[in-house]
């Protein structure tokens, strides 16, 4: 069997979906490893490197030999044109909002397999993109925050004077939320942050930040079974308007993370409250691409708004590639030793696992994800 990796061809998508240390191992299960050339290229891996690990170098041609697909993005309709019926594709797929290229891949009779669904247990840990993306995103958020930001981050005491500590406000303390408030920790900054789980607030305080939240009994409902955040009521988010308003009007740099699974981003920073906020301040949007945290966030820009730098980068952990693609090489990797069968190295999509339940979205010619007008296996 061989297993292709392209280069992507999204826009400023610099990560690839194998590393020379995932090409030696998944060439230990006995698959021919083909990479196209420059694949990964901007994350620091040369065409030689992925060689030297045992893999063919090839044009975008090779696809349609390939019976499993690693890549990062979803495929493009001329992309798995190409492919072959039977292939497997595993990749970050983006679902929600593009059924159409659902029902094309199955028509084509692709099997599809989204990253990014991947069940948050135990067992799954080391396969969880999420994760292993949204971690490098928030330190990555918190860098380029320091980057445009006119002042220093720690406070420094110097013979010419004292430069105060930066006050950095963290909204949404999920995976990217929590490694920003470590990151801005270890810049010397003074670190607040909000969310609307209760599981959050003592992760934020282990981390030495303050928990600001407004904690009704909504908000001690508020975490799903899944661990996530829910869709807040009209009046909770009223009241977290008026508090995060007062609060953010003290602060420098605002760094927004808050994301609900399947819906847009929660609007938590208007223009007015941005307005509050001292000339020179700083705020990243990393929900930028879901519609956005913060009025007036531009995807792939740093927009002035009412004086605030508002930085809106897209695919921040494209910006930090070689270590994004090291570790998301390594997710497709763990995840796809469990479908190949150690005996006799034959690759099984078994819909009984509850992995592939979760993740399966196309099969056999049908949309088979329950979510997307599938029937459970
Ligand atoms: P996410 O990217 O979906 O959202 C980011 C954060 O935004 C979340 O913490 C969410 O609660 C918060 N948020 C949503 N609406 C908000 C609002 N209106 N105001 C403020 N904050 C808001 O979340 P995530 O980073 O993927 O993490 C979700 C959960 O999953 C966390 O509890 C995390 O610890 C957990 N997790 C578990 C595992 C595991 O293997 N067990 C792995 C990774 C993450």
């Amino acid at each position: 069997k061989t297993l292709f990796v392209p280069k992507e061809t999204a826009f400023a998508e610099t990560r690839v979906a194998a590393s020379p240390d995932t090409v030696k191992k998944l060439k230990a299960l006995g698959l021919d490893i083909v990479i196209e050339s420059g694949a990964g290229f901007a994350s620091g891996i040369d065409d030689d490197a992925f060689r030297d690990a045992g893999a063919e170098i090839a044009g975008s041609d090779a696809a349609a030999n390939a019976d499993v697909i690693f890549r990062v993005r979803r495929p493009e309709p001329h992309e798995y044109e190409a492919y072959k019926s039977g292939a497997i594709v595993i990749a970050m797929m983006d679902p929600y909002g593009n059924e159409e290229a659902l029902a094309a891949m199955a028509g084509k009779g692709i099997s599809t397999i989204a990253m990014e669904l991947m069940p948050r247990i135990t067992r799954a840990q080391s396969m969880d993109v999420l994760s292993s993306q949204a971690n490098l995103a928030g330190y990555q958020a918190v860098i380029e925050a320091a980057a445009v930001f006119d002042r220093a981050m720690p406070m420094m005491m110097t013979a010419a004077g004292t430069v105060p500590a930066a006050r950095v406000f963290v909204m949404g303390a999920g995976v990217a939320g929590l490694q920003a408030i470590a990151t801005a920790r270890r810049l010397g900054a003074v670190v607040s942050a909000t969310d609307v789980r209760p599981a959050a607030k003592e992760q934020v305080a282990s981390l030495g930040a303050k928990f600001i939240a407004v904690e009704d009994d909504e908000f001690k409902a508020a975490e799903t079974a899944g661990g996530y955040a829910k869709e807040m009521s009209d009046e909770y988010k009223a009241k977290q308007a008026e508090l995060v308003a007062a609060h953010i009007a003290k602060q420098d740099v605002i760094i927004t993370t808050a994301l609900i699974p399947g819906r847009p981003a929660p609007r938590l920073v208007t223009r007015k409250m941005l307005s509050a906020m001292k000339l020179g301040s700083v705020a990243v949007d990393l929900a930028v691409e879901r519609g956005g945290n913060i009025e007036g966030a531009e995807a792939g820009k740093v927009a002035t708004v009412e004086g605030v730098s508002v930085i809106g980068y897209v695919n921040l952990p494209g910006r930090i590639a070689a270590s994004a693609s090291l570790l998301y090489a390594k997710n497709l990797l763990t995840f796809f030793q469990t479908l190949v069968d150690k005996e006799s190295g034959a690759i099984n999509i078994n819909r009984e696992d509850e992995l592939i339940a979760a993740t399966l979205l196309t099969h056999e010619g049908a949309v088979v994800h329950p979510k997307f007008g599938g029937a459970a296996a």
